[in-house]
C-alpha cells in the first residue's frame, strides 16, 4: 500500500513547504481520505486516477480542496467523483458548500457522460468497499461529527484518526489488526496551549503520549499528522523528547510504502 500525505503550502521559492494547513491523505493514487489539498497538490496521475473521497469531517481545511477538483474534472469524467461520508457530513456539504452560492451543486449537474458527483454514505463502525480497499470508519472525539479509519487493501492496514482529541475506541479497533503497518496520528498544538487543544478538540504531545498507552501495538510506526503549522516545530521538538520509540512527524509530500 502506497500511502502520501499531500503537501498543501508552497515556500517562495516554489517548492513544498513543511508547513501544513490542509489535510489530505491520498493511498496507491487512487482514493483520497479528506481532500484539504487535493485539487492544488496532486499529481496528474492521482487527478486521473481518484474517484473516491472519504471524508473524515467537514472542516474546511479537511474539504477545501474538493470543491475546485472535481470543478477541474468537470468536463472530463466518465464516471462520479464518489464521496463517502456519513448523512451528516453529506448534508453539510450540500447545505454550506454545494449550495449554489459558494459553489455549484455538482450533485444535481451532469455532463456528456452522466453524474459527475456521486454521495455514499457510511456509518460509524461499519466497514465499507471503497475502490480496491476496504475502509472501517471509527467515530473519534472531535466538533462537529468526525471518524478515524482504519483502511485495508486485503495485505495491510493503516489507521488514520483524523482530527481527534482524546478518544478510546479508535485505539482499541487499531491494538485489534494484525495487519497493522502504521498509524497517522494528529497533534495540533505544542503543550503550552493545552487549552486551546482542549477547547478545539485537539492534542498535544504530553495528550498523544497519554493516548498512545491505550495503543496494544508496539513496533508499528506513527506518523504525526496535522500539526498546526505555526507551531510545527515546537510540536515535532515535543514529541522528540517523548522518545517514544517509532514515533516520527510525517512531512508534507512525504511518501510511505507498506
Ligand atoms: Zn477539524
Amino acid at each position: 500500500m502506497k500511502v502520501q500525505l499531500l503537501p498543501s503550502t508552497i515556500e517562495t521559492d516554489g517548492t513544498a513547504a513543511r508547513r501544513q494547513h490542509f489535510s489530505c491523505i491520498v493511498i496507491d493514487d487512487r482514493v483520497a481520505v479528506d481532500a484539504g489539498s487535493l485539487a492544488f497538490a496532486c499529481s496528474d496521475t492521482q487527478r486521473q486516477q481518484i474517484r473516491d473521497v472519504i471524508v473524515s469531517h467537514v472542516h474546511l481545511d479537511h474539504i477545501a480542496g474538493l470543491p475546485p477538483f472535481i470543478d477541474d474534472l468537470y468536463s472530463t469524467l466518465v464516471g462520479p467523483v464518489r464521496i463517502h461520508g456519513t448523512a451528516g457530513m453529506i448534508d453539510a456539504l450540500e447545505t454550506h458548500i454545494f449550495n449554489w452560492t459558494i459553489y455549484p451543486r455538482f450533485s444535481e449537474l451532469t455532463n456528456a457522460h452522466g453524474k459527475v458527483l456521486e454521495y455514499v454514505t457510511f456509518t460509524g463502525g461499519r466497514e465499507f468497499s471503497c475502490g480496491h480497499l476496504s475502509v472501517t470508519p471509527i467515530a473519534v472525539n472531535h466538533v462537529p461529527e468526525s471518524m478515524g479509519f482504519i483502511v485495508s487493501d486485503g495485505n495491510v492496514s493503516v489507521g488514520i484518526t483524523g482530527d481527534t482529541a482524546h478518544t478510546d475506541d479508535v485505539w482499541e479497533r487499531l491494538s485489534d489488526r494484525g495487519d497493522l503497518a502504521a498509524v497517522f496520528v494528529e497533534c495540533a498544538f505544542p503543550n503550552e496551549l493545552a487549552g486551546l487543544a482542549a477547547a478545539s478538540h485537539h492534542l498535544t504531545p504530553a495528550g498523544l503520549s497519554e493516548e498512545l498507552k491505550k495503543f496494544k501495538r508496539g513496533g508499528v510506526p506513527i506518523y504525526v499528522v496535522n500539526i498546526k503549522p505555526m507551531f510545527r516545530e515546537r510540536v515535532i521538538a515535543e514529541l522528540a523528547d517523548l522518545s517514544i520509540s517509532g514515533l516520527t512527524a510525517a512531512e508534507p509530500g512525504q511518501v510511505f510504502q507498506f
